[in-house]
């Protein structure tokens, strides 16, 4: 799904050496490269606070701890997502209430958010899923109205822009009150092992956060608030701030791929290519295919046996997991995520693809699918 081999290759003098430069001084932890890739990632996303955590889970989690919300405040949710979104509403004693998602863009439906706002509800959580920016205005709107925090999931979106209806572009993850993200090897921008970062530009919120993510501590061993221990690391950082330079290269070249796939598959009667949405660009975290009348399971073994991987992102919505199941949701509640869980599959995607690699792919695809 992935060639993390081939991209390193193109850059290994300059990791190697950031690398090195780590390892010479031993300064592993809180080093002066976190610094620079910190102020790197501020400028990159025009924000004003970057936090540097250890993943993109304890990312979401230091948010809504720095939010003050009370056990039983709900956080809304898409249910078609990766499972870390309410895994930590959950972990922290708050109420998971998911809502349904968009058919074309994969991504929070308005309509089915606003009808899950209630008294109890806190904060609202959309994931930019798969690499699109999830309707942010009309979030925002919502949020507004009714005082409610946002704390984008932008794991998968880093590098999106977002354009408001006014003409502002901001980047994705710094629209809402805080934004997260993870720097996992297969993310758009992935260290070589855990990695997250937090977003913000409210600076209490930033200063709070910091804290949590170090035991709660502002002056060396007086902890004022309950906090975790979550940091990327130096060697992690010194990847990150060479990578983050090809950035926007690396979505060039995901972006490439996805023109190549759409072209490819535009004919086919069977197969949906990935909606554009017009207030969002796309930087194809995953690229990733509707099926009409295809019998997935099948076309995934006979692409396997091809030695082309594909993989279904996700295929059980959050309210059918056995650990989020409870009295309140039932097979049925959210149609649109349930049919996506049963249509949709993921083609390699990666900043890598050879035009001869699509064109196997395709090809393959097509084999299989005929019309
Ligand atoms: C990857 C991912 C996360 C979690 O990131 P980790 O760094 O693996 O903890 C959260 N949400 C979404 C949507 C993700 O894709």
């Amino acid at each position: 799904m992935v060639d993390l081999r081939s991209q390193y290759e193109k850059i290994k003098t300059e990791v190697n050496a950031g690398i090195q430069e780590v390892i010479d001084t031993t300064s592993f932890i809180k080093g002066g490269k976190v610094t620079s890739f910190q102020s790197d990632l501020e400028k990159y996303l025009d924000v004003k606070h970057v936090i540097p955590v250890g993943n993109g889970t304890d990312a979401l989690q230091i948010a809504l701890m720095a939010l003050g919300l009370k056990p039983g405040d709900e956080v809304i949710t898409p249910t078609f997502t990766f499972i870390a979104t309410a895994e930590v509403v959950a972990l922290l004693g708050l109420i998971p209430v998911v809502v349904d998602v968009d058919f074309d863009t994969f991504n929070i439906s308005l309509d089915s958010l606003k009808k899950a706002i209630t008294p109890k509800t806190k904060a609202i959580v959309p994931v930019h899923l798969f690499g699109q920016n999830a309707d942010m205005e009309g979030i925002l709107a919502l949020a507004k109205e009714h005082n409610l925090f946002v704390v984008e999931d932008a794991c998968q979106s880093i590098g999106s822009v977002y354009t408001f209806s006014d003409g502002r572009k901001v980047q994705s993850g710094c629209m809402g009150d805080i934004g997260c993200t993870s720097f996992f090897p297969s993310k758009n921008l992935g260290c070589f092992g855990d990695g997250g970062a937090i977003f913000t530009n409210n600076d209490e919120l930033a200063a709070k956060m910091r804290a949590i993510s170090n035991h709660g501590m502002v002056v060396r061993y007086y902890h004022d608030v309950v906090g975790v221990n979550s940091r990327l690391d130096s060697i992690q950082a010194a990847v990150l701030e060479v990578k983050l330079k090809h950035l926007d290269a690396y979505s060039a070249n995901r972006q490439m791929a996805a023109a190549y796939y759409n072209a490819a598959f535009a004919k086919s009667s069977r197969i949906t290519t990935p909606a554009q949405s017009h207030n969002s660009s796309h930087v194809f975290h995953q690229y990733t295919l509707k099926l009409t009348g295809v019998d997935r399971p099948a076309l995934i073994k006979y692409l396997a046996d091809k030695g082309v991987p594909a993989m279904v992102y996700y295929p059980v919505p959050l309210h059918l997991q056995k650990a989020y199941q409870d009295a309140r949701y039932k097979a049925g509640d959210f149609p649109i995520a349930e049919k996506l869980s049963e249509c949709v599959i993921s083609l390699p995607m990666h900043t890598e693809l050879s035009e001869e690699q699509l064109a196997y792919i395709t090809a393959s695809v097509l084999e299989f699918v005929k019309d």
